[in-house]
């Protein structure tokens, strides 16, 4: 097939939530369609059980399973998608951000009965910033829920989107009859058995009179009537929009019973985006470019801690990425061939001789790896788009062992490269600052320094709300603010100037006082 056959056919996403309302058994059912499982149960969940935080055996164990299920990729009807995970809960870390740089478009799973979550604003804030196409899958149809159209007023407020349904639910919970799918047309009846095999729907247009026998005609009123109402308030559907980011197409279904997906999967390979350009510093990167280029999004580290190779998730931005051939490191200048990159396809990895743009590939890391870095023929180009996101969490780091302190400065140094946090240091005493966007983090950095390098570390509480990023041409202004402000300005690993933000209201006063300062809560390296 030629590059642009490879290209054309392939749909990279993530599938974002908040913890239970349903990513992984959605995620299981779309694999099922691909085959690329067979029996539900299989796909674990990536979460980090309530309770296990100080259980580093399960800690260990997640971080398996969250290789595994870091990239799934599967084949269904001539096209390759590619399910990036974002993991959540208290394993929720930059990481999660992270992975949203590496997507074509999201499906954002919202649970009926409790509507937009604190961690699905979050997710959805960083798809706005990078104008990702969304579609919405309203999930548990089976449970009592919310009224779908209040349900849609409230993605709208919350989320800072604009939707149009493309399903429609025929009841709710233990009156669940069907869903109307309204981008074919078509009635898919309820029939609450099934919960592992998708069977070929029985579909009934909404207008016929057959429908009433499904149904019965209250059902099919009350239908009609709804399906008035939704062509009424929300324009008819058109790609481009939610090509451009601009209107999120809604689905209504049941991850659980199966019910509902294959309408979200039918419809997301139609419209889904081929992967998108990417930007460079130096340019614009256009996927069907024949040269490769590619970038760095993740790191993972060996679980063993005898070796200490790592792996590299690379993003393809562009060409034909190929094992055994000589690729620019740009960061470092060097010429690096690898020779065993792996694929992720469902859960198994293999090796691969060739991967194209929207592909995830892993190659073998000694070191030379940070995130953000990129490969290429030869060009030197930097992408872009890489943010780091302020922390929300802050701790002291110090050492607890003063025989190791240069293994303690080693590993946090590289626990950073890989992006498992950040590193801040104060300007006025040198101390060491750690800011982590979820509380799992630190018991992770603290496990790693000891059982990888050594290294004992003591946590110090701190009391910081961001870290702000600042600058200004008004050089004066930064220096009475850096003076003003010494306790709380930091660096950041790449000696960034940062504002440690003891509150919302702190920042708020600093923005008012120090009109000519920018301050940023993300960060571009
Ligand atoms: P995640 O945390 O977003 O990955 O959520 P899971 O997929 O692990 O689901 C959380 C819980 O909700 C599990 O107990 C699922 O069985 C259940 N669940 C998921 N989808 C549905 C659904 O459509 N209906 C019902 N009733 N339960 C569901």
């Amino acid at each position: 097939m030629s590059l642009k056959g490879e290209i054309d056919r392939r749909r990279t996403f993530g599938i974002v939530s908040h913890p239970d309302a349903g990513k992984t058994t959605l995620t299981e059912k779309l694999l099922l369609f691909g085959g690329a499982i067979r029996v539900a149960g299989a796909v674990k969940s990536n979460k980090i059980k309530k309770g296990a935080t100080s259980d580093f055996m399960e800690i260990e164990r997640q971080r398996g399973i969250s290789v595994a299920t870091s990239v799934m990729g599967f084949e269904y009807k001539d096209i390759k998608i590619n399910i990036l995970d974002t993991p959540g809960h208290q394993d929720f870390a930059e990481d999660t951000y992270r992975t949203l740089t590496a997507v074509d478009s999201v499906i954002v799973v919202i649970d009926a009965a409790k509507g937009v979550e604190a961690q699905t604003r979050r997710l959805m804030r960083v798809c706005r910033m990078r104008k990702t196409p969304v579609i919405v899958f309203i999930n548990k149809l089976d449970r009592e829920g919310k009224d779908p159209f209040e349900l849609l007023d409230e993605i709208e407020n919350e989320l800072d989107i604009k939707v149009r349904p493309l399903s429609w639910p025929v009841g709710m919970g233990k009156r669940l009859r069907g869903i109307y799918n309204m981008y074919d047309g078509k009635l898919n009846i309820f029939t609450g058995e099934d919960k592992q095999v998708a069977e070929e729907p029985i579909q009934i247009s909404a207008d016929s009179d057959e429908i009433i026998d499904y149904i019965g005609e209250d059902y099919t009123q009350q239908l009609r009537d709804d399906i008035e109402l939704v062509n009424g308030v929300y324009p008819p559907f058109e790609n481009q929009t939610y090509l451009n980011a601009e209107v999120s197409p809604v689905f209504f279904g049941s991850a659980l019973y199966n019910f509902g997906v294959k309408e979200l999967l039918e419809c997301f390979i139609d419209i889904a985006p081929t992967p998108r350009p990417s930007e460079a510093e130096e340019r614009h990167v256009d996927a069907y470019e024949n040269k490769f280029t590619g970038f760095v999004f993740k790191i993972h580290a060996n679980m063993d801690p005898k070796h200490r190779d790592r792996l590299a998730f690379i993003k393809i931005c562009s060409g034909v990425f190929q094992r055994n051939t000589n690729y620019l490191h740009v960061r470092n200048g060097k010429k690096i061939k690898f020779s065993s990159p792996t694929a992720f396809m469902a859960s198994k990895k293999s090796v691969i001789d060739e991967a194209y743009p929207g592909d995830i590939i892993g190659l073998h890391d000694t070191g030379n790896f940070k995130i953000g870095d990129t490969l290429t023929e030869n060009e030197q180009l930097h992408f872009k788009g890489l943010p780091s996101f302020s922390p929300e969490m802050f701790k002291y780091i110090e050492n607890d062992d003063p025989m190791k302190s240069k293994q303690l400065a080693k590993g946090v140094d590289q626990l950073m490269d890989e992006g498992v946090a950040q590193l801040f240091t104060v300007k006025m005493n040198g101390r060491k600052i750690i800011g982590t966007v979820g509380a799992l983090q630190f018991e992770v950095i603290e496990y790693r320094l000891l059982h990888e390098y050594g290294a004992k570390c003591r946590w110090e509480p701190v009391g910081f709300h961001k870290a702000v990023w600042f600058d200004s041409k008004n050089t004066e202004q930064i220096e009475d603010f850096k003076k003003r402000k010494y306790k709380q300005v930091a660096e950041d690993k790449h000696g960034n100037d940062v504002y440690l933000a003891e509150s919302a209201f702190d920042l708020d006063r600093a923005k008012e006082k120090f009109p000519d300062i920018n301050f940023h809560l993300t960060n571009e390296f």
